[in-house]
Parts: structure tokens; sequence; C-alpha cells
């Protein structure tokens, strides 16, 4: 049996994968088991925004792989305070408190909200309240999807957490009313990723930070997807000129090779951390810091984060150009863009399955947004060949009428 035969029969089905199996990667290109090339737009979800297999990276890798790997945190290791140390001067946090995935750092945010509410705040025990988003995707723990609003995230899965009031995505007055006493956190992405790339109104996230400081509550802001140079800068809570209280990352910092995330926020919150209180096996371990450390160096030193916002401009600068009848809205910020087609004249799906027969990898959002965030290292050469082929996939589906003027007495 094939490889993807034995997937489908052994592997439960929580995907629907594309049909290709891919056997190697470099930069910005995957390779499949017949020999054909893709060009990678999706960076499974921004955890390879370094490229598949950089170099660098995985000379580290192997090179402590060899020499130290897992020791648990009952003991110190020689790679997890640089790590942490180069993070936290990154984000400009006092602390960082490492973990795998991302649901596992979102996980702890909520440990480190919900008890700072608590002895912090002074919130009564078991009362605290953290606000989120409608449209969120934090990850698939049972807490997690308990706040989540897509019904098929949730279904079956119950019962859930109480303790999440959730509000609109970008409504600063919704915001406004559900922020209270009993209100340790509000938890968001500055940009929601799953749900469609979606960008709130300019402001926005600037009203929250006020909110919070006027309510006492933390910002804690999931960018486990838009941080780490994504949207053409560092972190997407640049672009308002906030700082949050918390910042969740993840996918990336393992540069593609490794799981790695991590909760940042000073002391005043981290310090409800004691002994027995949190942790993780896996968390922190030599080799995922050494991963971690040179993921940071990499970004720095390749400039991946200017060749976001420069890549990314070109992007949307091209897509705002295309004439489709079946485009019907195009946004996002640096490599990391969502299509939204007209689902009259395109699905979503179908459009990514065609796409990977010219040789271009992505993955639907719902049944009517492709996403477009390619690994950080891609150049505008590569970029333009894939959104010829996204051009002629949409011509494709929904050919352009010639455009000729009807207006009577036009010349
Ligand atoms: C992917 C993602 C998560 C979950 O990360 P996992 O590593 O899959 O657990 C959480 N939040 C956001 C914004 C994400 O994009």
């Amino acid at each position: 049996m094939k490889p993807m035969e034995l997937e489908k029969r052994y592997c439960p089905q929580n995907y629907r994968p594309l049909p290709v199996t891919l056997v190697r990667g470099e930069g910005a290109w995957v390779w499949d088991d017949g020999g054909r090339k893709y060009l990678d737009m999706m960076s499974a979800y921004s955890a390879v925004s370094h490229g598949h297999s950089h170099p660098r990276l995985v000379k580290v890798l192997q090179e402590q792989a060899a020499k130290l790997a897992i020791v648990s945190r009952a003991f110190h290791s020689d790679t997890l305070g640089p790590f942490l140390a180069t993070l936290c001067a990154r984000t400009g946090f006092e602390q960082a408190l490492p973990m795998n995935t991302g649901a596992e750092a979102v996980e702890t945010a909520i440990k480190a909200a919900r008890r700072w509410g608590h002895q912090v705040k002074g919130i009564p025990e078991g009362e605290a309240e953290i606000v989120v988003a409608r449209g969120n995707f934090h990850g698939r723990t049972t807490t997690i999807v308990g706040f989540s609003s897509e019904p098929e995230y949730r279904r079956g899965f119950g019962p859930f957490a109480p303790g999440f009031r959730a509000v609109p995505f970008g409504d600063a007055r919704a915001m406004a009313a559900a922020v209270n006493e009993r209100t340790c956190a509000v938890l968001v992405e500055p940009i929601q990723g799953e749900s469609g790339i979606v960008v709130p109104p300019q402001g926005w996230l600037r009203e929250v930070r006020q909110l919070c400081d006027e309510r006492n509550a933390l910002l804690v802001l999931d960018e486990i997807q838009s941080g780490l140079g994504r949207t053409g800068r560092w972190f997407a809570f640049e672009h308002e000129r906030i700082r949050p209280d918390g910042l969740i990352l993840g996918k990336a910092l393992g540069g593609g090779l490794l799981p790695v995330s991590a909760f940042c926020a000073d002391r005043e919150v981290m310090d409800v951390f004691g002994p027995g209180s949190h942790g993780s096996t896996f968390g922190g371990n030599a080799l995922a810091a050494a991963v971690g450390l040179e993921a940071l160096k990499v970004l720095d030193e390749e400039k991946l984060v200017e060749r976001s916002a420069s890549g990314g401009a070109y992007m949307l600068e091209r897509l705002r150009a295309m004439r489709s009848p079946a485009l019907k809205e195009v946004r996002g910020r640096g490599l990391w863009v969502g299509v939204e087609l007209d689902p009259a004249r395109a699905d979503a799906r179908d459009v990514c399955e065609r796409l990977a027969m010219l040789g271009v990898l992505t993955k639907e959002t719902h049944d009517t947004v492709i996403r477009l965030a390619p690994p950080l290292v891609v150049n505008t050469t590569e970029l333009d060949w894939a959104l010829d082929r996204l051009q002629s996939v949409l011509d494709e589906l929904a050919p352009r009428r010639t455009t000729r003027s009807t207006v009577a007495g036009n010349g």
C-alpha cells in the first residue's frame, strides 16, 4: 500500500489533506513522491516561516541532538537560559515560559491570567472571566474549543470550562460592555488567522489596550501565527504601536523543525507561577531551546521580517490588480494574505486542488478563503510564479469578460 493509503487507513480522518505526498522540502519549495516540485504558499500555517530545512537550523538541530536533547525541567540545561534571554530581549518582556505546541502556550496564558486575576486583581476565587473574540482560533484543547464559535470545533466535545465570554471581533463597544471587575484578561489574535486572515478596523487594538488599562485587565495577544515576522513586523501589535501584557508565540518559534512555543509576560504576571503550579515534560527542552534560539537569530540576521513587509506589499499589490469575477476581497498584512472568493463562482477547496495540479500548494480556510502565506524567504519571482497560476485558475473557473464600454455617447 502507498503511504497515502496507509495514512488513510491508520490515521483518523481529522484532516482532509490535498492528495499529494511530500518527501522533501528546501526553502519555499517542496517535492512529492513522484519528483514533482511545488511552491509552498502556506508554510504549515506559518510554522515554516524560515523555509523548509533551513541549513543553519538543521545544523543546530543535528549538533544539539547529538549532544543533549531531553533532560526535563528537573535539571537545568545550557541552552534554555540563552534562548529565553534572547526571546525576552526581542519581545520586551521580563520572562518567558516555554511550552511545545501553541495550544499549550495558550493554556499557560489562561492559567497565568486567571491566577493573576485572583491573586493580584482580587477577583473572588473561581470567578475570573476571560473575554475572547468570536471567530477566534486558539488551538484544540477542550478548554480552548469551549470558547470557539466554530460549531465543528465543539460539537460533542463538551462539557466545556466556564469563564469565557465572547464578543464580536473588531467591535470596541461590545468589548467595553463585556470587560468588568471580574475580567482578568482579554485574549485575542491581533489578526484572526484561521477565521480567514481577518484584519480588524484600524485603532481597535489601541481601544482594547486602553480599556484593559482602565479596567485593570490583562491584554493577552495570541501571536502564534501573526508573530515573528509574518505581518511584516516582528509582532502584529507593533502596527498599532501598543504593547500587550502577555504574548503567546509558537509555530515559527520552532524554525520549521520542532514544536516550540512560549508565553511571555512581565514578573507581575509570571510571579503567580511557583514550583509545581504548571509544567510540561518536553517544554523548554535543550534541543527545542537551541533550535528556538537559532530561529530567532535567523529571522534577525536574514532580515526575514523586512522581507515579509516588502514581499507582502508586492503580493498584495499584484492581487489587488488582479481582475476576476470570482475575486471578492483581498486582505492581509505582510506575507499573510486572504483571498476571499465569490462562493457563486468558485469554491476555495476546488481552487486549492487546481492550484496543486499547477504546482502551488495552499489550503483553504472555511469554504471561501484561500490563504497565501509562503515562507518569508520567498522571492518576487517565486511569488509571480504562484500568482500567475492563481490568475489562470480563476480565469478557468470564472472567465473574465472582455470589458467594453456600454455607456451611450461615451465617445
Ligand atoms: C495554530 C494556532 C494555535 C494553536 O497552535 P498549535 O501548535 O496547533 O496547538 C493557536 N493560536 C493561533 C492564533 C494559531 O494560529
